[in-house]
């Protein structure tokens, strides 16, 4: 089972730069092939990494903000073969799916009228599909609806904190994953509203029970530029092995251990 990164930056900035990349990431395991938060450049870095878009079949995007969703109609026509066969699933909130406010929906009626099934999932709540459980997290972001994810498979389960500031569920929403990716937007002692910073992940990590064997801060802004630098220092401040994404970054979940390459 893989986890590939097709991307490590987040926030405006980086979006337009284009330095970390902005293709969010997809979980392999025997029988799904799910895209998470397909921002800018996420068909062009396919192509790189020779990752075929037409095997998607599960589409996730946790929020209405163009860095998580403007290739999902893409990923969409992909999924369904060039629009020509109804396959497919789409897991998201209600502003992507529906629009909600000044948050328009990012994925039209058309294209989501092409998959077998769309799910509108809200914090708390679970979709099984194929060979996976998807689980709804809470957020605090700009979009009120954001989700985070929580994957459960059969080699453990698999966190994504979302765009999210620090907020007391993410504790109990990701004890005991393997793996989390967590969306760190600033860092050591740069804490915002809406985003986590490394203080807040090191705090999140020294509250949980059990915590992950490997963390991957994700969703880097343009000004995180020590990214080694930030690894270590919630290594040490936590205990808990710390890589930064990267577009190429390759995570291979076994029963008993993990093991990371770069494509
Ligand atoms: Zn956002």
């Amino acid at each position: 089972m893989d986890i590939i990164f097709l991307g490590a930056g987040g926030g405006r900035w980086e979006t337009i730069y284009q330095n970390k990349g902005t293709g969010g990431f997809r979980i392999h395991t025997e029988k799904t092939r799910l895209h998470i938060d397909p921002g800018p450049g996420t068909l062009v870095r396919m192509k790189d990494l020779n990752i075929n878009p037409l095997d998607t079949n599960i589409l996730f995007v946790s929020h209405d903000h163009p860095d998580h969703y403007t290739d999902a109609e893409i990923i969409v026509e992909a999924m369904t073969k060039g629009m020509t066969k109804k396959r497919g699933y789409i897991v998201s909130n209600i502003s992507v799916l529906e629009g909600f406010g000044k948050y328009e929906n990012a994925i039209s009626k058309y294209h989501q009228s092409m998959c077998e099934k769309v799910y509108i999932l809200n914090p708390g709540e679970s979709v099984s599909i194929y060979d996976v459980k998807l689980t709804g997290t809470k957020t605090k972001h700009g979009d009120p609806f954001g989700i985070g994810l929580r994957v459960s498979t059969y080699n453990g389960d698999i966190g994504y904190t979302g765009d999210t500031e620090k907020i007391d569920s993410l504790i109990q929403d990701f004890d005991g994953v393997r793996v989390l990716v967590a969306n760190v937007m600033k860092e050591k002692g740069k804490r915002i509203r809406g985003h986590l910073c490394s203080n807040d992940l090191i705090d999140l990590l020294g509250s949980m029970n059990k915590k992950p064997e490997l963390v991957v801060i994700n969703h880097m802004g343009l000004k995180m530029a020590n990214v080694i630098g930030e690894c270590r220092y919630i290594l040490e401040n936590t205990g808990v092995k710390t890589v930064a994404a990267k577009i190429g970054l390759k995570v291979s979940l076994y029963k008993d251990f993990y093991s990371i390459m770069y494509l």
